[in-house]
């Protein structure tokens, strides 16, 4: 049986790993679901993916809890040069990374795209179907 790789073969950046703490996270957001852990025994979010809560230490009551995919921009930086020249990378120069504080609480590191980024400016979560297996969160500003 042959199998179509020609849109995984156009992908030139890096692909996630996925552990398997941080499998179902890449998982959802192939459904184009923002999930993160949350802490069923003292209410705190958890992020990156891990196999016990950071803040109280429990490894039961885990879940994975739908996000609203709404937050704002708590910090960024605009890459204009890429140390190794990376083609993959030198393409979309310049592009801005960020830190957005979900609406929720967590912080998460992604891309983020808009002509007027600023801090605090709202942003909203898209996902990138960049191989049949992955699709990427990033975020864009919001109206
Ligand atoms: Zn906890």
């Amino acid at each position: 049986m042959e199998t179509d790789v020609s849109k995984a073969n156009t992908y030139e950046k890096f692909l996630p790993e996925p552990s398997e703490f941080s499998k179902p996270f890449w998982d959802y957001c192939q459904k184009h679901e923002l999930r993160m852990q949350f802490c069923g025994e003292c209410s705190n979010w958890i992020w990156y993916p891990r196999a016990s809560c950071p803040s109280c230490g429990t490894s039961e009551k885990i879940e994975w809890r739908k996000l609203s995919g709404k937050g704002e921009v708590y910090s960024f930086t605009i890459i204009r040069q890429v140390i190794d020249n990376s083609p993959a990378f030198q393409k979309d120069i310049p592009f801005a990374i960020g830190l957005v504080e979900l609406e929720e609480g967590p912080r998460i590191y992604s891309n983020v795209k808009g002509d007027e980024l600023k801090i605090g400016g709202k942003v909203e979560v898209y996902f990138e179907d960049v191989t049949p297996e992955f699709s990427l969160p990033k975020f864009r500003t919001a109206q």
